[in-house]
Parts: C-alpha cells; sequence; structure tokens
C-alpha cells in the first residue's frame, strides 16, 4: 500500500485533523517546553495559564517575576526550575538574535531557519521542522515520535538506534509521495501523532482494531 493510501485510511479512521492551535514560533517553542511529559490536556492548561497571567512574548516572559513563572509551570510535570529557566533563555535569545521576533527566523533559508531553531532548548531537528511546517513556511513531513513509530512499523524505513537516523529513513521513503501543501502535511503529521498516540503505541499496540493491520509490517511479521 502507498504512503498516500495508508494515508487515506487514517483519514477514514479518524476523520481529518482540525487546524493546530498554536502556530506562532514562539509561541510553539514555549509550548514544547512549557511542560515535561505530561499529556496534552495538561500541557494545554498550564500553557493557557501562561498565556492568561503573563503572555506568552518574549518580553512579557522576561518581565514576569521567576516566582509567577514557578507558580505556573509546576503542574507541567519534573524539573520546574529547569523548565523556567529554559522560557527565559528563549525568550533572551529571541530578544538577543532575532531583533526581538522569532517570525524573523522564518525569512532564513530551510537549513539556515533550521539551524537557528536548533539553538533553542529542546528544539532539535524534527521540532524545527515542525515549526517550519505549522507556519507553513517548508512544505517539509515532520514527524514526533508517535508518527515516527508507525510510520517505521508500517515499513516505511528501517529503524535505527539512533533517532535521528531512523527519522531520516522514514522521510527517505515517502518522500516520493508527499504533496508539497503544507495543509497536507500538516494533516499527516497530526494523523500519524494520533495514529501513535491511540492504536500504535509504544507498547502493546491494538493491531487488531488497527485499519493497517493487513498490510503492517510489524504486525505481519509478529503473526
Ligand atoms: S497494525 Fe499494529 S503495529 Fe501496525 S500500524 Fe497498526 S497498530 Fe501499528
Amino acid at each position: 500500500m502507498s504512503f498516500r493510501e495508508v494515508i487515506g485510511q487514517l483519514e477514514a479512521h479518524y476523520g481529518w485533523p482540525d487546524p493546530p492551535k498554536i502556530t506562532d514560533p514562539f509561541k510553539m517553542i514555549v509550548f514544547e517546553n512549557i511542560t515535561h511529559l505530561v499529556e496534552d490536556e495538561r500541557r494545554e492548561a498550564v500553557f493557557e495559564d501562561l498565556r492568561r497571567r503573563v503572555g506568552v512574548t518574549p518580553t512579557a516572559i522576561l518581565s514576569a517575576s521567576p516566582e509567577v513563572l514557578y507558580e505556573i509551570a509546576k503542574p507541567g510535570g519534573m524539573d520546574v526550575v529547569g523548565r523556567v529557566e529554559k522560557l527565559r533563555s528563549s525568550a533572551q535569545l529571541v530578544l538577543r538574535s532575532f531583533h526581538g521576533d522569532l517570525k524573523n527566523v522564518l525569512k532564513l533559508p530551510l537549513k539556515q531557519a533550521t539551524k537557528s531553531l536548533n539553538k533553542f532548548p529542546g528544539i532539535g531537528d524534527p521540532r524545527a521542522e515542525k515549526i517550519l511546517l505549522f507556519t507553513k513556511r517548508y512544505p517539509v513531513l515532520a514527524l514526533e515520535s508517535n508518527g515516527l513509530r508507525a510510520l517505521l512499523r508500517l515499513g516505511f524505513g528501517e529503524d535505527h538506534k539512533n533517532y535521528s537516523t531512523a527519522y531520516k529513513s522514514a522521510q527517505n521513503a515517502v518522500k516520493e509521495q508527499l504533496l508539497p501543501d503544507c495543509d497536507w502535511l500538516i494533516g499527516v503529521h497530526q494523523l500519524l501523532r494520533r495514529h501513535g498516540q491511540e492504536l500504535c503505541r509504544r507498547t502493546d499496540p491494538v493491531c487488531t482494531q488497527c485499519p493497517l493491520d493487513k498490510v503492517c509490517r510489524y504486525y505481519l511479521t509478529r503473526k
């Protein structure tokens, strides 16, 4: 089954996703760093609390007292101090290197934009690509860990102990079948993520309920 047919099956199963709520590059970085290993609902609640009480701009974050930022970040998992520091250092980096507005990064060529975003805490290539995709600047298939796992299990690319190698392998396996359309690619990112979270889970994937069981390399091999 082709990659596009796989996406069609996932769309039939889950429905096409709503567009993402957060697409501003600085807000996306804050959203990535404000919590640690918590569920989406909790992360959204912590982010919303920050937005309401402080604001999600570099100057607002740097103007807020560390105590208030700590209080806001506290329900977001472990290492509260470290997460507050990440917010503050991200804000400082925007003021220092991007003239106060991270949207300036979108003016750069793809490789340079990715490299610039890599300077932010917690932002490796996959998250940098996600920012460049969700801002609709570059039509790249960004993948997060759930979507990557699902793609590899289905047989697109080869898994590898090095995350970056596995990531590139999956991207290369489907690159000829991608539409150069940011809206479509954003939907694909979200569909694969949802599939990895709900059925193609890291432990105990629910293959018997999966619409792709008949074509999945992982499932067929295990059977
Ligand atoms: S059959 Fe199982 S392993 Fe394969 S994609 Fe579906 S849930 Fe994942």
